[in-house]
């Protein structure tokens, strides 16, 4: 070797390349500028857009109550919490907004995080470690499965809500710590786990079960208290086997989430959560407009029997679509609800064409969701009007007869 060959490229030169890699593949996301415009309408990129994409289920992120409860807390606490909670960011208004959710959810405690994925990364490996296993729902949200990884624990996967096959996996494991994470909600299908089932499951095997209710927290079961009070498993029926996470920033229209559950488990939480101990507390503004969220949830039946109508609304709109398209409405009773289409082309097609007309749905694509189940993620919210939901279906319908003339005459 002379000292006159090149020098090595650096990878960083290869960047721009991966990136257009990506956008041939149709894989590069684009971000849109969104501003609100009044109920579940926004600008988007400066256009005028119906939207059905948006978490805020209760349509309460947008409540003038929230934003003075905010306002109040600023000129009272200021704005950044200072610390770690474990130092000096633990504010009286987040201490007050532990006890209120611990309430509301009808178990003993909560632990109030600034996020939920940095919650679900957390406290999977402050639970379960190497030589402990890990069952985790084929379908579960990333930030459960990025917690799983971190852990070090023994994953077992299994298909989607496949019981049988969980039983399988708990009962062939000599892990004497196992711990079953899965969503409650799956939030790219709309569908509801069976709660007890999975109890039953975790008490035979004497197993931990940690549910993350980032969809159903506000909608679900009485006054909004969430999948597992839906199930009949809070208050006196509460079981220490079962850790209950939601997430703050999409019914109760904020932001950050909380893990709740037997005391003790919450005070090993508080101990030993890497992301929680060695990260800024969530600001007290925000803990403050949580609280006043939680009381707005709980006297929201108007509007969570509103948006079971619209539910209702849409998935008897869609019955009738010709058949000969192959689309079919996944299961549900949440507000997600996942039509899907099939191919990537097909999906993005029919997202194109309601943007076209001025509403937004995003179309989800492997590797999100499983592949050839491309679909609309459709999420409805109490922010919508009967209008806006007849308006979608309309919108549907007229694409399907466009696009199933040629497929019926082939
Ligand atoms: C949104 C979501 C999260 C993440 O919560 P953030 O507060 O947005 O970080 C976690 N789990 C599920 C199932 C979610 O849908």
């Amino acid at each position: 070797m002379t000292s006159s060959t090149a020098p090595q490229p650096s990878w960083l030169d290869e960047i721009p390349a991966r990136l257009a890699d990506l956008d041939r593949a149709h894989l590069l996301r684009r971000r849109r500028v969104v501003e609100p415009a009044g109920g579940a309408h926004l600008r988007v990129d400066g256009q005028p857009m119906l939207a059905f994409c948006s978490n805020d289920y209760l349509g309460l992120a947008s409540h003038p109550a929230l934003a003075e409860a905010a306002r109040e807390a600023t000129h009272h606490f200021g704005l950044g919490s200072g610390g770690s909670p474990l130092v000096s960011g633990h504010s009286a208004a987040n201490e007050a907004l532990e006890h209120e959710l611990a309430a509301y959810v009808q178990l003993p405690r909560a632990l109030y995080f600034y996020a939920g994925y940095a919650t679900n990364t957390g406290i999977i490996p402050a639970l379960v470690g190497d030589g402990d296993a890990l069952f985790s729902d084929a379908l579960n949200h990333a930030c459960l499965i990025d917690g799983a990884r971190l852990s070090r624990a023994t994953i077992h996967r299994y298909p989607h809500a496949d019981l049988a096959s969980l039983e399988a996996q708990l009962a062939a494991s000599p892990a004497r710590r196992k711990l079953v994470i899965s969503d409650a909600v799956f939030s790219m299908d709309g569908d509801l786990i069976n709660i007890p089932a999975l109890l039953a499951l975790c008490e035979r095997y004497d197993a931990l079960l940690l549910l993350d209710d980032a969809h159903g927290f506000g909608v679900l079961g009485p006054q909004g208290r969430g999948s597992l009070a839906h199930a009949g498993l809070t208050g006196p029926n509460a079981s220490r086997r079962v850790l209950y996470m939601a997430t703050l920033g999409k019914a109760a229209g904020v932001a950050g989430a909380f893990v709740a559950g037997d005391t003790a488990l919450i005070e090993w939480l508080l101990q030993k959560t890497r992301t929680y101990i060695f990260a800024t507390a969530a600001p007290p503004l925000l803990a403050s407009a949580l609280r006043q969220s939680l009381q707005l949830m709980a006297a929201a039946d108007v509007r969570r029997a509103h948006l079971a109508s619209l539910i209702t609304q849409l998935r008897t709109g869609l019955t009738d679509l010709p058949e000969a398209l192959g689309w079919h409405l996944l299961p549900s009773h949440t507000p997600v609800q996942a039509l899907v289409i099939g191919s990537n082309d097909a999906a993005l097609a029919v997202m194109e064409g309601l943007r076209a007309q001025g509403l937004w749905v995003p179309a989800i694509r492997p590797p999100t969701v499983p592949a050839g189940t491309a679909r609309l993620r459709i999420a409805l919210s109490a922010a919508h009007t009967t209008e806006d939901v007849a308006q979608l279906l309309a919108a549907l319908h007229a694409l399907a007869a466009q696009l199933s003339v040629p497929l019926v005459s082939r």
